[in-house]
């Protein structure tokens, strides 16, 4: 080595090494020290050379000094080495060491950190977990052991799939490895499941680590059990949201389902109804506050009841509730929820020994799709509503109606209320006699039907048919009617009363019914009646309707022994040939062309048609019947062109109750004539 390295060579080396050398005498004073050491003594070289180092730990080999930091006083760790340089090829002295002195600072503090770094590691409440990249776990903390359950030597070796609850399907795992992949870190809550199977919310952060050329070799999850964050959030939420006593949803989350049902950009209605407990103080005030609430909680039951899934019942505060209905049956649901809650509600809760008698006043609006309500407008409409029904002594419902089409209106509130009114016996039936132009007797009646509305009082059929026919209840209406009609017919029969014919009308849909005759014939063989003593009416215009086949229905009635009277004649559009094919024997002319006879001049070829039209019926044989007749003239024309049997209209009589018929049968009208024009 001397040989070859020269002196000049090797002082270059020592200057540019960044380790401290020095070279001590045999003594330990400083010939020599390089430019590294200056740093490291904070003292120039020329300053040192000539101190005194000693020989601390002298011979060769290594040992760990402190030297005093002459910068801040930390001691600087130092590992020296000392050489023995013995022989004159080095150009030293025998007997001078050299000494290669090498800053451990930066390693200590590594170590330290280290330390640090594992006592958190083990010490964290956080869970750590590392696995590589195929999802071996090859390292785990205390803490996971503690949040798992799964001990160290359990889980090292597998892969965190031990830990899958199920809760998140596989394009939760999917896309937080897409996010894992390019970004290099996830962080969100997942579900995972314990070792003794329970399931816990968890936060969680993935993040990728590198190794020394860049690649990802590992990632470290770190997580945290965050169950009682996730408690504390659903108790806020409920508190926020639900209603304590009913467990239903609140006021303001009434609102923000009913924001959104509104906001849904193909929604079909959307009705509310307000629902609110009639005298709720007077029961609180007699019975108690905790009565009250029990009673509170038993109606939101009751109320519930009623409503499919995706219908919210809410409390809207005190004693007042809110249903959220969706879609197109919007505000017929809401209809019938009315109906069967005043329904349910006339059965008394049992509250604490004592029967109790709960009434609701119901106020319901309503949205239809290019309806531009808000959430407040319809609140406010269902609550005017509500009140109105309070102001009237509560128990029933209203409907809040200004915008909506007052026949939609009609229709939703009386198909809602109809079936009930026949199951009910809310349907009457007046009688109308049919006068005879000879003598002035009542030949018969026609069975005219009324619904006597708990609420709106005497209802016409132009209103509650077309909804019978649209809602299907008209089958059940049409044979209410026939069977209470040839009762009374019976009861008149029995009681010696004279006439020939009862007549019931016949809706479209009543006519279509294959089982039609076997029902008429049945209702005869129960009430007793004879098939004679009937008479059906059925329009012209449900004639044409009729198809072909379903025109048999008309001559198996015939056959029965019923007659059929053809209403509302002239009205339609038949033909000779047509009507000539009918098994029908009457016709009654439509009050329409009765209204044209008068004594105006003027107005008197309009009587040409009823005549023309009653003779053509005569001459084909049919007996004619003139509906509508209210004057004096009207009968006194009738009777002169002699082109008509009967006549019915107010000018004898309005549509009457039963028991006014048999005195009717009893008296004959007087008959006014051309130049007469005075009733009896
Ligand atoms: P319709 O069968 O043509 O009955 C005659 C209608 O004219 C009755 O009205 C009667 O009260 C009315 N009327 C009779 N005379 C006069 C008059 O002089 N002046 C005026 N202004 N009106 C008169 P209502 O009872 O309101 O019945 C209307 C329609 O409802 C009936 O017309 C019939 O088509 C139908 N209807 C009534 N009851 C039933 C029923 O039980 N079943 C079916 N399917 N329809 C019925
Ligand atoms: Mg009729
Ligand atoms: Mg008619």
């Amino acid at each position: 080595m001397a040989d070859t390295l020269s002196p000049e060579l090797f002082r270059r080396l020592v200057e540019r090494c960044t380790n401290g050398v020095l070279i001590l005498d045999a003594e330990g004073v400083i010939l020599y020290a390089n430019p590294a050491s200056e740093s490291l003594f904070g003292r120039t070289a020329d300053g040192l050379v000539g101190s005194e180092f000693g020989l601390a730990g002298a011979g060769a080999g290594t040992t760990e000094l402190r030297l005093p930091n002459p910068k801040g006083g930390t001691p600087l760790s130092v590992a020296a080495r000392a050489i023995k340089l013995d022989g004159p090829s080095t150009g030293w002295e025998p007997g001078a060491w050299a000494l290669v002195l090498h800053d451990l600072t930066e390693h200590k503090r590594e170590e330290n950190r280290l330390q640090l770094y594992e006592a958190i590691f083990l010490g964290v409440s956080e869970a750590v977990l590392v696995t590589r990249t195929d999802g071996t776990i090859i390292d785990l903390n205390p803490a996971f052991s503690r949040i798992t359950g799964y001990s160290r030597d359990e889980v090292l070796g597998q892969t965190p799939t031990i830990l899958k609850s199920g809760r998140q399907g596989p394009d939760f795992y999917r896309s937080m490895w897409a996010v894992l992949q390019e970004k290099g870190h996830w962080k969100g809550e997942m579900w995972n499941r314990r070792k003794n199977g329970e399931i816990y919310p968890e936060l969680l952060e993935i993040n990728a680590l590198t190794n020394e050329v860049g690649q990802v070799d590992r990632y470290v999850a770190l997580f945290s059990d965050i169950t009682h964050v996730k408690q504390t959030e659903e108790q806020i939420e409920k508190l926020l949201h639900y209603d304590a006593l009913t467990e239903l949803p609140n006021r303001l989350l009434f609102r923000s389902r009913l924001e959104a049902a509104l906001n849904e950009p193909k929604h079909g209605a959307t009705a509310v109804a307000l629902v609110g407990v009639d005298r709720f103080n007077i029961i609180n005030g007699t019975l108690g506050m905790e009565t009250g609430d029990q009673i509170l909680r038993l109606v939101a039951e009751r109320l519930s009841g009623y409503l499919d899934e995706d219908e919210t019942l809410a409390r809207m505060g005190g004693d007042e509730f809110g249903v959220l209905f969706r879609g197109d049956r919007a505000a017929l649901r809401a209809v019938g929820f009315a109906e069967a809650i005043q329904e349910n509600l006339s059965e008394p809760f049992n509250v604490s020994g004592a029967e109790v008698l709960v009434g609701c006043s119901l106020g319901i609006s309503v949205s239809s799709h290019h309806g531009s309500h808000g959430i407040s407008e319809m609140l406010r409409e269902a609550d005017v509503a509500m009140h109105r029904v309070k102001a009237d002594g509560g128990v029933g419902y209203q409907l809040f109606t200004q915008d909506l089409d007052l026949a939609i209106r009609d229709s939703v509130l009386l198909a809602g209320r109809l079936g009930q009114a026949i199951t009910q016996n809310e349907l009457r039936l007046l009688y109308q006699p049919k006068v005879s132009v000879h003598d002035g007797r009542v030949t018969g009646m026609e069975a005219l039907v009324r619904w006597q509305h708990p609420d709106e009082g005497m209802l016409s059929p132009a209103r509650f048919i077309p909804v019978a026919e649209t809602s299907g209840l008209i089958d059940d209406l049409g044979r209410w009617v026939l069977v209470h009609a040839c009762q009374q017919a019976k009861q008149w029969l029995d009681a010696g009363l004279d006439f020939e014919r009862v007549a019931v009308n016949m809706a479209p849909a009543q006519v279509r019914k294959e089982d039609l005759a076997e029902f008429v014939q049945q209702t005869l063989h129960e009430t007793g009646l004879p098939a004679d003593r009937l008479e059906l009416e059925v329009t012209e215009n449900t004639l044409m309707t009729l198809a072909q086949e379903e025109q048999s229905v008309l001559q198996s009635l015939r056959e029965l022994g019923v007659s059929l009277a053809l209403d509302d004649f002239g009205t339609g559009y038949s033909s000779l040939t047509y009507l000539r094919r009918l098994p029908a024997e009457t016709i009654k002319i439509d009050k329409s062309f009765v209204d044209d006879i008068s004594s105006d001049d003027e107005q008197m070829a309009g009587a040409e048609i009823v005549t023309s039209i009653a003779l053509l019926g005569q001459k084909l044989g049919f007996r004619v019947v003139a509906e509508g007749v209210e004057t004096a003239e009207q009968v006194a024309f009738l009777r002169h062109c002699h082109c008509c049997d009967e006549i019915q209209g107010y000018f004898f009589s309005r549509p009457v109750q039963p028991e006014a018929i048999p005195a009717l049968l009893q008296h004959p009208f007087s008959l006014p004539d051309l130049t007469d024009s005075a009733p009896r």
